[in-house]
């Protein structure tokens, strides 16, 4: 049976690299999986948990954005930030998103929406994941 090689990579360091049953992504467009032999792909994927299945176990791993390539069953994820669900910090991501909400409550002057709005969304994704 083939197999699908998964490697998540960020500019630091690479997260996963295994060999997995599935993988599901989250796309731009909405969710997308990848089965061994799939067609060749290349899609942007947006702040999610991507999930993938390992000797029938599922498997969540963070995902700040990033670039989704599929390509002779390798499936190459380029991220700007990831983890593994077991290495999200959640005080850490509950500490991001209190300090986005104020951001956005308090609306000042300089305040970068599009940014504060990214940055809650990578904290609750990150706690929903912890969530289970
Ligand atoms: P923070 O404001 O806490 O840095 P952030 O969403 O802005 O959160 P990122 O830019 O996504 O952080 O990531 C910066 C680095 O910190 C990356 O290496 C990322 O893996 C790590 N990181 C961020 N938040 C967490 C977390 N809650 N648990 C584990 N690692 C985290």
């Amino acid at each position: 049976m083939s197999t699908l090689q998964l490697e998540v990579v960020t500019p630091d360091k690479t997260v996963v690299s295994e060999a997995v049953e599935m993988a599901i992504c989250p796309g731009v467009v909405g969710e997308f999986g990848v089965l061994p032999n799939h067609v060749s792909l290349l899609s942007a994927l947006k702040i999610g948990d991507l999930r993938y299945r390992v000797n029938g176990k599922d498997e969540h791993v963070f995902i700040s954005g990033g670039f989704a390539d599929v390509n002779n069953n390798v499936l190459s994820v380029l991220a700007e930030s990831a983890e593994k669900a077991g290495d999200i910090d959640e005080a850490r991501a509950k500490a991001a998103k209190e300090r986005a909400e104020k951001r956005l409550a308090e609306k000042s002057e300089n305040l970068d929406e599009a940014r504060a709005h990214a940055a809650l969304s990578r904290a609750l994704v990150r706690l929903q994941i912890l969530q289970g």
